[in-house]
């Protein structure tokens, strides 16, 4: 009876980590969601890190919680990144 009780909780907890992996893998980002509300595409962005200037289409994109952010390469994302986490602001 306990070998059916665990087989039924191992079952149940496969079927529930199967569905987690799914749905993190049903889920990604998807960079073209917005499209429909896009602004005007004339107005630039700018780069918090090295205060470049750009095409927002061009340019690289992270949603953040504070807003969304525009970077003119993965390098100054990563450095926008690691000074969030070491608790930098940025303008
Ligand atoms: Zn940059």
């Amino acid at each position: 009876m306990v070998a059916l009780i665990s087989r039924i909780l191992i079952f149940v907890l496969g079927i529930w980590f199967l569905r987690r992996l799914f749905l993190s893998l049903g889920a990604p980002p998807k960079p073209g969601a917005q499209r429909g509300a896009a602004k005007p595409s004339n107005a630039m962005v700018r780069d918090p890190v090295c205060g470049m200037y750009m095409d927002p289409r061009l340019a690289l994109r992270l949603e953040e919680g504070k807003g969304t952010f525009f970077f003119c390469s993965e390098e100054c994302k990563g450095k926008f990144l690691a000074g969030v986490r070491a608790g930098a602001h940025f303008p």
